[in-house]
């Protein structure tokens, strides 16, 4: 049992990986974050901390319920890209175990991941960094962890931890209220009120992520069901977390998955894991979405009598590890004629210096892609003019990224014909507003929006462009979820809807 003030670890690697992006490698993560020992408290009890929200927020509650005594270790977050590199990897389990190893005895420890990471040469570093937390800070230790609800969940990562508390929206905008959630959760272990037991599925369904946004559609239905549940059954059931999983990652933890987690009484959890994995089995053909041909997008950008719209680049997701350099959408929109587009962001640091060096107001010849990039990074050439330039850092406005500090770097925004091009210097989703009015752009005022994201620019969007003026364009990239297309080769098969035939059974606890 703890002492007045619990002693708990704070670690973390946050990576969601598309097998098929550049592997992640330490510079990535360092374009991100990458802090040790007190610099992760610093940064947490920041105002608008640039580190992932629930992990500020699980600091902020612990400070606001009692006493305690944090021993920060690493955090360590990438943008969403490939696997980690394996010796990476290594590397910072090595931290983490040396941290923990040095802290001595600890009553807790939080860990912030993702939960969708694979490595160059395994499928399960998030497991690791559970199991590694579990040897050290020994059984009687809490081990509490957050995940995005696109985590991949393996046996290890329930097995090992005490409570796993899963985003509920998606697009994400409960990530505070996720921190906080574990915070208390793990104050209410400490103080002897609850010892929790969770009951953990996984179906063998794989959709894209397009498919599993929370409003609306079988998957919001499943985690609406949790959060009623949870809500009657609050005085046995802890959390109900419910991960979508990222099929990009192909990996053999692959797999919608249902964690439930009982404040004592494993029955309670199992039956109602069964329940929604039940639910959503047998909702399972609603998992699949018909996208907007090119075309069609294109011809609808070009008819003036209409309400403005918003597209999502769906191939092209930096969100899910696409590049943010595709050009597809860009090149057909300006080659069709199309005027009043907003369209961005383009990851492009060349790009975004030379505007920079031209100037405001300057004409030039803009080069998209003149440096190497994947195949699907098209280069794009056209007469440009700056109309706005800026250094990229600003706090997040509406959405997923309210209230964060994001760091774009050098961007800048072009007038290609009759669109507009945001190009910037950090590969990031287009989800907030801000990416447009930092250029004092008035998104009111345009008549078609494109971003680079696949469903998070949602929210930050939304006074703007209710669901029914929302399209998500069939494009190339790494993030298409057109997933026939794609050669998967590590998910377990037959998983629905890659395969008609998938099957599953109940477990029989
Ligand atoms: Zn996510």
């Amino acid at each position: 049992m703890s002492t007045s003030a619990p002693r708990v670890a704070i670690i973390g690697v946050w990576l969601e990986s598309n097998r098929f992006a550049p592997v992640a490698k330490e510079a990535d993560f360092k374009e991100f974050y990458q802090i040790e020992g007190d610099a992760i408290l610093v940064a947490a009890r920041e105002k608008n901390p640039f580190i992932l929200g629930e992990a500020a927020a699980f600091v902020k509650t612990m400070d606001a319920t009692g006493p305690w005594e944090p021993v920060p270790i690493l955090l360590a977050a990438c943008h969403p890209h490939g696997c980690i590199d394996g010796r990476l990897m290594d590397q910072y389990l090595a931290t983490i175990r040396a941290g923990l190893t040095a802290a001595g005895p600890l009553d807790a420890v939080y860990i912030s991941n993702h939960g969708a990471m694979i490595a160059t040469d395994r499928d399960d570093p998030d497991g690791e960094v559970v199991s590694v937390a579990r040897e050290i800070a020994g059984p009687k230790a809490r081990i509490v962890m957050t995940l995005d609800l696109h985590g991949n969940i393996s046996e290890t990562m329930v097995e090992r931890s005490d409570l796993i508390v899963g985003y509920r929206t998606n697009p994400h905008v409960d990530y505070i209220e996720r921190g906080e959630e574990a915070a208390l959760s793990l104050r209410l272990m400490l103080a002897g009120l609850a010892d929790p037991k969770a009951a953990f599925i996984r179906l063998p369904l794989t959709p894209a992520s397009v498919n599993l946004l929370t409003a609306s559609g079988p998957y919001g239905e499943m985690i609406d069901l949790g959060n009623r549940r949870r809500a009657e059954l609050a005085g046995d059931i802890l959390n109900v977390s419910i991960f979508g999983g990222f099929v990009f990652s192909d990996s053999t933890k692959n797999g919608v998955a249902i964690v439930v987690t009982a404040r004592r009484d494993l029955a309670r959890a199992q039956m109602l894991a069964k329940e929604i994995a039940d639910y959503g089995w047998s909702n399972r053909p609603r998992f699949r979405k018909k996208l907007m041909p090119l075309s069609e997008a294109v011809a609808l950008a070009g008819n003036r009598d209409r309400k403005p719209v918003i597209f999502s680049d769906s191939g092209d997701n930096p969100g899910g590890g696409g590049t943010g350099r595709t050009t597809e959408l860009l090149s057909a929109l300006v080659w069709s004629g199309a005027e009043d587009v907003l369209i961005g962001s383009f990851f492009d640091p060349p790009l975004a210096k030379q505007a920079h060096a031209a100037g405001l107001g300057a004409r030039f010849k803009a080069q998209f892609n003149r440096h190497a990039g994947l195949p699907c990074d098209t280069p794009f050439e056209a007469d440009a003019e700056v109309v706005g330039l800026h250094h990229g850092t600003f706090v997040g406005r509406l959405g997923y990224a309210q209230g964060r500090t994001l760091r774009l770097g050098p961007s800048a925004a072009l007038k290609i014909g009759g669109v507009i091009a945001i190009v910037i210097s950090d590969r990031m989703q287009t989800a907030d507003p801000m990416f447009f009015e930092i250029f004092g752009l008035d998104i009111a005022k345009a008549h078609t929006v494109a971003v680079k994201s696949r469903g998070h620019f949602r929210s930050g969007f939304l006074p703007w462009f209710p669901p029914e003026r929302v399209y998500e364009v069939d494009t190339e990239g790494l993030t298409s979820p057109v997933l026939e297309r794609i050669q998967f080769s590590r998910i377990p098969r037959p998983s629905y809807p890659l395969d008609e035939s998938a099957e599953w059974t109940p477990p029989a606890w």
